[in-house]
């Protein structure tokens, strides 16, 4: 399947320069966007994944069905400010900004193998920090997910150590 047909590239937004790779017209058709899902959990299929783990916003749009169709659960990672339990805090350099991610304490049990998604790998930091909070929390990162890879800003060097899949690369 050709998925880049179904994103929209967005000249500067959300800042002069950047090319933003809109997902919403992939998710408004629904047998893409599904099929999308089934091949990213695909990937995933024999790693024994006990959990799934994506921060906000887009992550939870990839992550949420995907463990839906594996079976298994989702745990949320967000901005600061947003989970109502106690946190663990990591922060976190954007392609486009500065910020601090959170995790549930306890949300995730020493030993159990986690599936990272989310929406786009760009500079990689926002998946760094979420390595971070996982590992802190006693996780095991079995694998990470993308729909988009930007490959020119070489985030995949920051994950080497990981199986790293990607629907599309640009
Ligand atoms: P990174 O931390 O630099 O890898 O940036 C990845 C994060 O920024 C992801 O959570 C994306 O949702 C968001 N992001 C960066 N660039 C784009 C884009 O072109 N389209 C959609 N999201 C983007």
């Amino acid at each position: 399947m050709d998925y880049k047909q179904y994103v929209t590239v967005v000249e500067n937004f959300p800042k002069e320069g950047i090319r933003f790779k809109d997902i919403t017209t992939l998710m408004e058709n629904g047998p893409v966007y599904k099929q999308a899902i089934e091949e990213m959990a695909d990937f995933a299929a024999d790693k024994n994944i006990d959990v799934v783990v994506g921060p906000e916003a887009r992550g939870f749009v990839v992550g949420c069905p995907i463990a839906v169709q594996m079976g298994i659960g989702f745990v949320p990672v967000r901005k600061a400010g947003k989970l109502p339990r106690a946190v663990l805090e990591v922060d976190y350099g954007l392609e486009y900004g500065k910020d601090s991610l959170n995790i549930h304490k306890g949300s995730i049990k020493p030993g159990q193998r986690v599936l990272i998604t989310d929406d786009l790998l760009a500079t990689g930091g926002t998946i760094e920090a979420t390595i971070k909070m996982v590992e802190e929390l006693g996780g095991v990162v079995a694998g990470i997910a993308f729909m988009i890879e930007l490959s020119y800003l070489n985030g995949k060097d920051r994950l080497k150590q990981y199986e790293v899949f990607s629907l599309m690369t640009y």
